[in-house]
């Protein structure tokens, strides 16, 4: 197949992929729309701007985050070895001075010999043709001779016209428009004296586990609910995000028992301590068959991270709870990975398998969550584009392997209601033996990722896909015998 990619979001993701992809002599094109057509929250029109935060979290090997740095070293990443060179102090995160990180990607787009159009792509027709808009013509035209592989990285805050073309493509139900995701608290975190297995009007073991409030517990707790900091919405994000989902709080200030009728409803539940029906309980669902974190059911929720902390840990039974992830409420489009993304984040659905041009999706879009991930996908895309083009299967990432582990969360059919996820050892195959102390656990997550890596590389390189040289700070993952020391 002829080696030519057409890349939608010079985002994080997107810049990733055109650069790697354009290392290895393939004819890239990156449409981004910035400055001509802006998201709201982007600033600039430099490639790979960071829309938040500087912060990368941590570099870390015994951390999730800094397991995946570690990977993404291993695999070559590009914007990894820019994030080292424009690194700020900010102690065991790796954080960057944000304008010479995106001045630093954006001087290698240019340096890299990449196409790029300065245009919002409006639709992907059926004949894989792009239709752009740009500062030149108001109405959509087509952009000349699509590549056979494109990669659609356009991000969290898709322009609306290419998100309809989208849902057109993957069907109505496919596409979300923003994120509300419950808090997930680690299941050894809980106290299981308090909280009890059981579903609702069953009788023995049951699926979910139930936080039981009294009277009193149930009242303080909602005097803070309400008065909690909320996070301070930004325009762009405003609108219909709360149409479909109410926030626990705000649920809450409706009526002191509304939550009591609504997500913290007791019927059909028996505290076994108390051999009665609790005054309100709050309900906790399994993340996955392995039972390691659970989600917090119907709690969406736009208050602080801190204050997430210091509320909810007023739960019967979460009093000591680690947060695996909080809750968020944001504008972020996201497909539904699980139904529609393989392990390469090739999209597949009827009108997607019809087009002339195979599309994968990378960045947030598909369904991850957080800049390094983003960058990751995007390096993930590539290393498939490229498969793709040399006519070789690529196995999937082992699922030892940070990126291994969200890619197979993210892409697994029989997750339901999925919420973008970022990288954490909640994710990761337990180990047969549990490991109590966590400290070794982690140690022993990371040792046992960089293996299966190894063996990963090794298979990529006898395929004659061996990844680009890491052209940053020395690793910082360590080799198999540091790791065993
Ligand atoms: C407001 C906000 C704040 C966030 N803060 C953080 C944070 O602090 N830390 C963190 O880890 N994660 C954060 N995230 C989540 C996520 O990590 C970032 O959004 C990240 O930039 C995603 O990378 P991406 O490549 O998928 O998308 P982006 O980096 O957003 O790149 C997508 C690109 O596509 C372009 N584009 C969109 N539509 C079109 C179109 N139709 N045609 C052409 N170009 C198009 C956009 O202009 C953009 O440049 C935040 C997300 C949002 C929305």
């Amino acid at each position: 197949m002829e080696k030519r990619v057409d890349i939608i979001g010079g985002g994080l993701a997107g810049s990733e992929a055109a650069l790697q992809l354009a290392a290895d002599g393939f004819r890239v094109r990156l449409i981004e729309m910035r400055p001509f057509r802006s998201t709201g929250a982007h600033e600039t029109g430099r490639y790979g701007e960071l829309v938040c935060s500087n912060s990368l979290k941590s570099t870390k090997p015994a951390s999730a985050a800094g397991m995946l740095k570690a990977e993404l070293e291993a695999l070559g990443s590009r914007l990894l070895a820019f994030a080292y060179e424009s690194r700020v102090p900010a102690g065991g995160a790796l954080a960057v001075d944000r304008d010479q990180f995106s001045g630093l990607i954006t001087d290698a787009i240019v340096r890299a010999g990449i196409e790029r159009i300065e245009a919002e792509v409006v639709s992907i027709e059926p004949d894989g043709t792009l239709m752009l808009i740009d500062e030149a013509h108001a109405d959509p035209f087509p952009l000349e001779d699509p590549a056979p592989l494109c990669i659609v990285a356009s991000g969290p805050l898709t322009s609306p016209a290419l998100a309809e073309s989208l849902q057109a493509l993957t069907g109505q139900d496919h596409l979300a428009f923003y994120d509300a995701a419950a808090p997930i608290v680690f299941a050894d975190s809980l106290d299981l004296d308090v909280v009890f297995t059981q579903s609702r009007y069953e009788d023995g073991v049951g699926d979910y586990l139930n936080a039981p409030f009294n009277k009193e517990e149930y009242g303080a707790f909602i005097d803070e609910l309400v008065d909690a900091q909320c996070v301070i919405k930004k325009s762009f994000e405003t609108k219909e995000l709360f149409q479909a989902c109410q926030p626990i709080e705000e649920i809450a200030r409706k009526g002191f028992d509304a939550p009591r009728f609504g997500p913290l409803k007791p019927v059909g539940l028996t505290d076994p301590r108390t051999d009665r029906r609790p005054w309100a309980v709050v309900q906790l669902r399994a993340e996955g068959v392995d039972k390691q974190c659970f989600n917090l059911v119907g709690f969406q929720t736009n208050l602080t991270f801190p204050e997430q902390e210091r509320v909810f840990r007023m739960i019967p039974g979460l009093e000591n709870a680690q947060f695996e992830r909080f809750g968020v409420m944001h504008r972020n489009t996201f497909i539904n990975a699980p139904a529609l993304l393989d392990a390469h984040l090739q999209l597949h659905s009827s009108a997607a398998d019809a087009l002339p041009v195979q599309l994968f999706i990378a960045g947030q879009l598909g369904g991850t969550e957080g800049y390094v991930e983003a960058i990751a996908s995007g390096l993930l895309a590539s290393m498939n584009v490229r498969a793709t083009a040399e006519g070789v299967e690529l196995d999937p990432l082992p699922r030892e392997t940070a990126l291994g582990a969200l890619i197979d969360y993210a892409t697994d059919p029989s997750t339901q209601d999925y919420q973008p996820m970022h990288v954490n050892f909640g994710i990761l195959p337990p180990f047969e033996q549990r490991i109590r102390n966590k400290q070794e656990r982690y140690e022993r997550y990371a040792q046992r990722g960089s293996e299966a890596l190894d063996g990963y590389l090794a298979k990529l390189a006898e395929q004659g896909l061996a990844p680009l040289p890491f052209d940053g700070e020395r690793s910082s993952r360590p080799s198999c015998e540091e790791a065993r020391a």
